[in-house]
C-alpha cells in the first residue's frame, strides 16, 4: 500500500472522528440554544400581546375611575327619577361620553347598566345595533354583579360578534340630598366600558404572525379567541391553561402560555416537525461544515505530507533505484536540514562508498594481485578489442606469449616469498620494455579507458605472461621487443642479497598473419613458446604452422604413452660397451624401443623428450630399470658374468623421485648384485638444484652401483662443479668422437677429458664410435671403452648372449690391433 494511501486511511478516519465530536457537542449546544431561541421568541410574542393587554385592562380600569369621577355622571346616577334623568341629563350624559370616545375610539362602547341591569345609558363610537338593552341574564352582568370592585372580562359582544374587553365599575353614590353624611353609599348602577380588542387581534395577526407556527389567545376555558392564522389550534383543553407552567408539549406542538392570572392566555405555538426541522437543518449546516473542514484539513494535510514526507521519500526512492541499478552518480536532491535530508546525504556517501568499493572491485578483477598488471580477464577484454580494431583498420598485431625459464626451479627451491618477489621484479622488467607512456595511467580498471592502441603486458598466472602488441607496422619489430624482453630477463635477479638467474622463452603469434582468432592466437603463441622452450629455451620463436602438426602429433604421443607400459609395447635394445685393454664386451646400455600398435616403430629421440615434458618418463624409468634388472638376472644365471648394465635415468625422474630407493629395489628384488649396475645421469641432472643432487647421487652410489655422466662435454657445466658430484664414468658424447679424426679442438678436448678422468679416478667410454680409426685414435689417447656400431648397434635381448661370446672370442686379435 503506497504511504499516501496509508496516509489517507489513517489520518482520514482521525480527523473525521474528532471532528465528527466536534461536530455532534456543537449540534446539541447548537440545538438547546436553537430551541431556547425559538422558546424565547414564543416568549417574547406571548409577552407583548399580554403585556397589551395588561396595559389595556389597566388603562381602562383608570378610564373607568375617571369616567365615574365625573359630576355630571354623579348627578346621573344619583337623580332618582328616571324621566327627570333621561329630560335633563341624558343628553349631556351621551354627549360627554361621546367626547370621551372622541378622544379614546377603542371605548367603542361606554353603558350605564342599572342595577336592574337595564341598559340606559349607551354610547357607540358607530351605529352599532344594540341586540340587547335588558343584561340581567347576561354573562357580563352576572360577573360585574358578583365584583365589588371594577371587574374586568372578555367575552363575546352580542352587538358586534367579536370579543371585547369590558371594564364595569359599580357606582355607588349616597345622594347628597336625602342621605347622611355617613350613610353608606348604594349602588346606582354600572358603567361599563367595551373596549375594542382590535388592535391586540392586529398585533397577534400581524406583528405577532410567526413564520413556523402561530400565537393564538384563549380564553381560561380554552376557547380560542384570536389567532394570528385560522389554523390554529381551535381550543386547547383547559388544564393547559391552569398553572405556572410555561411550557408544555404534545405529540404535534410545542406550546408557550404566557403567565399570570388572565383575562386572556397568549399561547405561541409551533409543530414539533419544525423544531425538528429547525434542528435538522442546523445539523445538515453542521455537517456540511464538519464535512468542508474534513476535506479542507485532508487536503491540507495531505499537500503538507506530499511536500514534506512523500515528496522526499520519492525522491530517495529514485535515488536508491538508481543506485541498484549501478548508476552510481546520484546527488541528493533534498538538501534540507531534517532526517530525509540526512538520509538523502546517507544514500549519497554510500553510493560513493560503494562507486569506490566497486572500482576497487574492478582493479581486482582486472589486475593480478601479485604483481600489479593485468590478469587474464583484462588481457581476454582488451585483445577483443584489439583485435576489432585491427579488422576495422587492416592493422596487425603482435601477441607474445613468455614463459620464465626455470622459474620452477628457484621457487621450489628458494620458496614462494622469493618466488613472488622474482615474478613482481620479472613483471616490472617486462614493462619496462613495452613502454606505454599511454597506457594506463588514468585507466586502473581495465574499462574502456584504454586506448587499444596500447600496448598491453598481461599476467596470465604461474610464471606466464602475455604482452599485445597492437598496430605493428613490421612483425620484426615483435622479434625485436622479444628478444629486448629476453636480455632483461637474463640478467641477474637480486634477492635477499642472492644473485638469482632465469631466463624467458618467448613464442609470437602475429594478427591476421597466423590466426584471426584471439583465443587462436594465444593458443599458436603457447605452442611456439613451447617450441622455443624445445629449442633450447631462453629465446623467442614465431608461431609456424608445422608447430602445431609438430604438437598434434606430440598430444597424439603423450596419449599412446601412458598406455605404453600396460600393452606390452616397450621394450629393451642393449649396446654392448667394449673394453679397449681386453678387447671384451664389459658392459651394456639398455636403451628404451616403442612399438606402438597405432604409431608404429619410433626412436626414444622422439618420444623421450615428449614422455619428459608429460611426466610419463616416470612410469617409463621405472620400467626401464626394472626390466633391466630383470635381464641382467636372468643373463648372469645363464652365466653371462662380468657385464655392467646401464640404465639410462632422467634429470625429471631424478628430481621428482628418489631413484635409489628404486633401484635399490629391483636390484633386491631380482637378486642383482649392485656394481652390476649402473645409472646414465645428463648434466641437466646436476644443474638445476645442485645441492639437492649431490645428496641424491650419493644415496645411489651408497648402494653400491656406479654412475655414468652422459653425453658430457655437451653442456656448460664446469668441471669444478661436476667434481662434486660422485661420478664413476665419463661418457664423451658422440658429437666429439665423430670430430675426433677432423677437427684438432676436438682431439685437444677429448684428450683433456680422458687425462682429468683418470686424474679423478674415473672410468671414460667414448660413445658413437663408428670407425676403426676412432677406436684406434682412442685407444692411442688411453680411453677406456668404446661404445658404437664399430662394435655393435644396439642389439635386441636373444642376441646379446652370442655377441658377447663372439666378440669376446675376437678380443685377443683386436687387443694386438689396438696395441700395434
Ligand atoms: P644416449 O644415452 O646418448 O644413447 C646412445 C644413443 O646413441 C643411442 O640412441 C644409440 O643407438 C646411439 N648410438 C650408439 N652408437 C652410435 C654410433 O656409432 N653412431 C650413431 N649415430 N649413434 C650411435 P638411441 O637408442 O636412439 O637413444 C637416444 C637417446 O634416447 C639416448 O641417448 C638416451 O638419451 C635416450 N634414451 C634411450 N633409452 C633411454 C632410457 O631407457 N631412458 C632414458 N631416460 N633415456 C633413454
Ligand atoms: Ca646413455
Ligand atoms: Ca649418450
Amino acid at each position: 500500500m503506497k504511504l499516501s494511501t496509508k496516509f489517507l486511511l489513517f489520518v482520514i478516519p482521525a480527523i473525521s472522528l474528532s471532528l465528527f465530536l466536534l461536530g455532534l457537542v456543537a449540534y446539541t449546544q447548537l440545538k438547546e440554544t436553537t430551541e431556547e431561541k425559538l422558546l424565547a421568541r414564543m416568549a417574547n410574542q406571548v409577552s407583548e400581546a399580554s403585556t397589551l393587554l395588561q396595559s389595556k385592562t389597566t388603562q381602562a380600569i383608570k378610564d373607568g375611575a375617571l369616567i365615574a369621577n365625573l359630576q355630571l355622571l354623579k348627578k346621573y346616577m344619583v337623580m332618582a327619577d328616571e324621566d327627570q334623568r333621561l329630560l335633563l341629563l341624558y343628553p349631556a350624559m351621551i354627549r360627554s361620553l361621546g367626547a370621551i370616545q372622541n378622544i379614546l375610539p377603542e371605548y367603542f362602547e361606554i353603558r350605564i347598566i342599572l342595577p336592574d341591569g337595564y341598559e340606559e345609558v349607551r354610547s357607540v363610537t358607530e351605529s352599532i345595533p344594540n341586540e340587547t338593552e335588558q343584561e340581567y341574564e347576561t354573562e357580563l352582568f352576572r360577573r360585574m354583579r358578583d365584583s365589588d370592585k371594577t371587574s374586568v372580562q372578555v367575552l363575546t359582544n352580542p352587538d358586534t360578534g367579536g370579543y371585547t374587553l369590558y371594564a364595569a365599575r359599580p357606582i355607588k353614590l349616597r345622594d347628597p340630598y336625602l342621605d347622611t353624611i355617613n350613610a353608606t353609599p348604594t349602588l346606582r348602577g354600572y358603567l361599563v366600558i367595551s373596549v375594542s380588542l382590535h388592535d391586540l387581534q392586529k398585533l397577534i395577526v400581524e406583528t405577532l404572525s410567526v413564520d413556523r407556527g402561530f400565537v393564538a389567545a384563549y380564553l381560561p376555558n380554552g376557547h380560542r379567541v384570536f389567532a394570528s392564522s385560522p389554523a390554529a389550534i381551535p381550543s386547547l383543553p383547559a388544564r393547559y391553561l391552569e398553572g405556572d407552567t410555561t411550557i408544555f408539549r404534545d405529540n404535534h406542538y410545542v406550546y408557550y402560555k404566557s403567565t399570570g392570572d388572565q383575562l386572556l392566555h397568549f399561547v405561541s405555538i409551533i409543530h414539533t416537525s419544525e423544531i425538528t426541522s429547525a434542528t435538522n437543518q442546523l445539523a445538515r449546516k453542521i455537517a456540511l461544515i464538519t464535512g468542508m473542514t474534513l476535506l479542507g484539513i485532508t487536503i491540507l494535510l495531505y499537500m503538507l505530507m506530499r511536500l514534506m514526507v512523500i515528496n522526499p521519500i520519492e525522491m530517495l526512492i529514485e535515488m536508491s533505484k538508481k543506485v541498484s541499478t549501478g548508476n552510481l552518480e546520484v546527488r541528493n536532491p533534498h538538501h534540507k536540514e531534517d532526517e530525509f535530508g540526512n538520509l538523502g546525504d546517507s544514500f549519497e556517501r554510500m553510493a560513493e562508498n560503494l562507486k569506490k568499493n566497486s572500482e576497487q572491485i574492478k582493479i581486482m578483477a582486472f589486475r593480478d594481485s601479485l604483481t600489479g598488471t593485468p590478469n587474464r580477464a583484462m588481457f581476454s577484454s582488451y585483445i577483443k578489442r584489439v583485435t576489432a580494431r585491427a579488422e576495422r583498420n587492416n592493422e596487425q598485431y603482435a601477441l607474445l606469449f613468455i614463459d620464465v625459464d626455470n622459474f620452477k626451479t628457484i621457487n621450489d627451491t628458494k620458496g614462494h616469498e622469493v618466488g613472488d618477489i622474482l615474478l613482481r621484479d620479472i613483471s616490472a622488467r617486462l614493462e619496462s620494455q613495452i613502454r606505454n607512456s599511454d597506457f594506463l595511467t588514468e585507466d586502473i580498471t581495465g574499462s574502456n579507458l584504454i586506448q587499444d592502441s596500447a600496448n598491453l603486458l598481461a599476467r596470465l598466472g604461474g610464471d606466464e605472461f602475455t604482452v599485445l602488441l597492437p598496430d605493428l607496422k613490421d612483425p620484426l619489430i615483435a622479434g625485436k621487443i622479444a628478444q629486448r624482453m629476453i636480455d632483461v630477463i637474463s640478467r641477474a635477479f637480486v634477492i635477499n642479497g642472492e644473485k638469482l638467474y632465469v631466463g624467458a622463452s618467448i613464442g609470437i603469434t602475429v594478427y591476421p598473419i597466423d590466426s584471426k582468432d584471439d583465443g587462436e592466437l594465444l593458443r599458436f603463441a603457447d605452442i611456439a613458446m613451447y617450441h622455443a622452450k624445445q629449442n633450447g629455451k631462453n629465446n623467442y620463436q614465431f608461431y609456424q604452422e608445422s608447430f602445431n602438426e609438430k604438437i598434434q602429433k606430440t598430444l597424439g604421443i603423450e596419449t599412446r604413452l601412458r598406455e605404453a607400459t600396460a600393452n606390452n609395447s616397450l621394450y629393451l635394445e642393449y649396446q654392448p660397451q667394449v673394453e679397449l685393454k681386453t678387447g671384451k664386451v664389459v658392459g651394456v646400455e639398455a636403451l628404451l624401443r616403442w612399438n606402438d600398435r597405432v604409431l608404429g616403430k619410433m626412436g626414444p629421440a622422439e618420444f623421450i623428450p615428449i614422455a619428459e615434458n608429460c611426466g610419463e618418463i616416470i612410469a617409463l624409468g621405472d620400467w626401464v630399470i626394472n626390466e633391466a634388472c630383470r635381464q641382467q638376472a636372468e643373463w648372469i644365471k645363464a652365466g653371462i658374468t662380468g657385464i655392467t648394465m646401464s640404465v639410462n635415468v632422467s634429470s625429471i625422474q631424478f628430481e621428482r623421485q628418489d631413484v635409489s630407493q628404486i633401484v635399490e629395489s629391483a636390484l633386491q628384488y631380482y637378486q642383482v648384485p649392485p656394481e652390476m649396475f649402473e645409472v646414465e645421469i645428463t648434466e641437466s641432472t646436476t644443474m638445476n638444484d645442485p645441492v639437492t643432487a649431490i645428496v641424491k647421487l650419493n644415496k645411489v652410489r651408497d648402494i653400491g652401483i656406479s654412475i655414468a655422466l652422459d653425453d658430457f662435454g655437451m653442456g656448460f657445466s664446469s668441471l669444478s662443479h661436476l667434481l662434486q658430484f660422485p661420478i664413476n664414468v665419463l661418457k664423451i658424447d658422440r658429437q666429439f668422437v665423430l670430430d675426433i679424426l677432423t677437427k684438432k679442438n676436438s682431439l685437444a678436448l677429448v684428450q683433456t677429458i680422458i687425462a682429468m678422468a683418470h686424474n679423478l679416478d674415473m672410468m671414460v667410454i667414448a660413445e658413437g664410435v663408428e670407425e676403426w680409426d676412432q677406436v684406434d685414435l682412442l685407444a692411442s689417447l688411453e680411453c677406456d671403452v668404446i661404445q658404437g656400431y664399430v662394435f655393435s648397434r644396439p642389439l635386441g635381448k636373444d642376441k646379446i648372449p652370442d655377441f658377447i661370446v663372439q666378440q669376446n672370442s675376437l678380443s685377443l686379435s683386436l687387443q694386438k690391433t689396438v696395441k700395434l
